[in-house]
């Protein structure tokens, strides 16, 4: 096992990962720019190292502060958590050829799955069922129209770099393509440094329903049951809950043991989370992400399963010790993602936060890195914290989340709190019955009341 384990991120997420690391008596890192001396995990870390100014790009992203951190501490692991470096190949091999430990997958598979062309091929080989579309790139000098009118419009044009929902388009119809196509492509060049594209199906009225996986690198695998985070705004989650209203237990059972299987398959070493999108009972994949989610505590809760101890288990060379049979889900889970934004614009709202009293009670959890004083920098996303509810049942949950959404208080700065107020009291969130655009029409509906 780790002697020492440096968490190269901030926020909710360090704090997470050095809870993991203290329960399995691991002493811990934490690396911050200049703007983060203040945060929570600085604070409760054994000990800390700043590695640049604000703005990420030099610090939480500067490969060479970062190592120069693992090896004035001796740490021998890094775990990234999400975003950040988390997904990036080049660290992971950087810090192998170090001999300090990536926490992750290896480097291959991080890259395999980073190239979403290259991803959506494997899947394929490895017998997951994927969203129809171009066979592989689009390039310049294929014709792209003969290639969406077989798909059939409306056709979604896509980056293979793509991430947080930049570079994609849809052409609802022929005369929309070429303008998609070129939108799509000098937004996934100014974002990615890489304009590959390619086309699928776009999918009307689909949900997006999630796999988590775990893999030991030796060829054993398990699923850990499905997240339904359809509730999104402009392709980013808000509000995930496990397990999927739309599910039943077959179809859980099914999609969970064709993941499984395909990690076998790949030897795939960590945690993972195979995303698709789900309509009329069919899935369709669209990404793998080789990486912790942000969602993850919504499986937590309801395998009992703590995600970020196995990943460092694992890591450091541990063979699976849980078998499929040996995971049960109990009961349900909901997790909501506090912004520090205004609840109806969307627009960042950084500052002090002058008054924090945080929910509690039985099967309540706020995974947060914030405190009363704290004050949110505005160099990073605006995720504060979330807020996960587990109960027997999804009725018993909707019901201990709407309390806990009355107790939570963070007065100086604005939250996204109060949307999901208004949430839990909506009918076709009561009904489980929403898909990926349910939230955006509900919002633009809102704004016209
Ligand atoms: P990113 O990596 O940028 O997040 P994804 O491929 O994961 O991109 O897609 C993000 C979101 O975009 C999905 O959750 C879904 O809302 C939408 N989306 C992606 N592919 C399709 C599709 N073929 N049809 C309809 N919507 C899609």
């Amino acid at each position: 096992m780790f002697s020492k384990i440096l968490i190269a991120n901030r926020g909710e997420i360090a704090l997470r990962i050095l809870r993991a690391c203290k329960e399995l008596g691991i002493r811990t890192v934490a690396v911050h720019s200049t703007a983060d001396q203040d945060a929570m995990h600085v604070r409760l870390a054994d000990e800390s190292v700043c590695i640049g100014p604000p703005i990420a790009r030099d610090s939480y992203l500067n490969i060479p502060q970062i190592l120069a951190a693992c090896e004035i501490t001796g740490a021998d692991a890094v775990h990234p958590g999400y975003g950040f470096l988390s997904e990036n190949a080049r660290f992971a091999e950087i810090l192998e050829a170090h001999g300090i430990t990536f926490i992750g997958p290896t480097s291959e598979h991080i890259r395999m799955m980073g190239d979403k062309i290259v991803a959506k091929q494997t899947a394929q080989e490895l017998g997951i069922p994927v969203v129809p579309g171009s066979d592989g790139a689009v390039r310049p000098e294929d014709d792209h129209h003969a290639i969406a009118a077989k798909i059939g419009f409306p056709v979604l044009v896509k980056a293979a770099a793509g991430g947080g929902g930049r570079g994609m388009k849809v052409a609802r119809t022929a005369a929309e393509l070429d303008t998609a196509l070129s939108t799509a492509r000098s937004e996934a060049k100014a974002a990615f440094g890489d304009d590959a594209m390619y086309m699928e199906k776009y999918l009307g009225q689909p949900r997006h329903i999630e796999v988590q996986v775990l893999g030991d690198g030796q060829g054993n695998a398990i699923h850990l049951g499905e997240r339904d985070c359809s509730l999104q705004r402009r392709h980013q989650k808000v509000f995930e809950e496990c397990p999927s209203p739309a599910l039943n237990d077959a179809q859980r059972q099914q999609i969970g043991e064709i993941c499984a299987e395909a990690m076998r398959k790949m030897k795939y070493r960590g945690a993972g989370t195979i995303e698709f999108l789900y309509e009329n009972g069919e899935f369709y994949f669209i990404e793998m992400n080789t990486r912790l989610q942000v969602e993850h505590p919504v499986t937590e809760m309801v395998t009992g399963i703590d995600l970020v101890n196995e990943q460092i288990r694992i890591a450091s060379g541990a063979p699976l010790t849980i078998s499929q049979d040996d995971i049960r889900f109990t009961g349900h889970a909901i997790e909501c993602r506090i912004n520090a934004e205004n609840a109806r614009t969307f627009v960042p709202s950084p500052g002090t936060i002058t008054y924090y009293h945080p929910p509690g009670g039985l099967g309540v959890r706020v995974d947060s890195g914030v405190y009363q004083g704290y004050t949110i920098p505005p160099y990073y996303d605006s995720l504060i914290g979330k807020l996960i509810v587990h109960g027997r049942t999804r009725v018993e949950c909707l019901m201990r989340l709407r309390r806990c959404l009355h107790e939570f208080v963070v007065d100086g700065i604005q939250t996204t709190i109060p949307l999901f107020s208004d949430l839990v009291d909506n009918q076709d969130i009561a009904n489980g019955a929403y898909d990926i655009h349910w939230l955006e029409k509900f919002l633009k509906e809102e704004q016209t009341l």
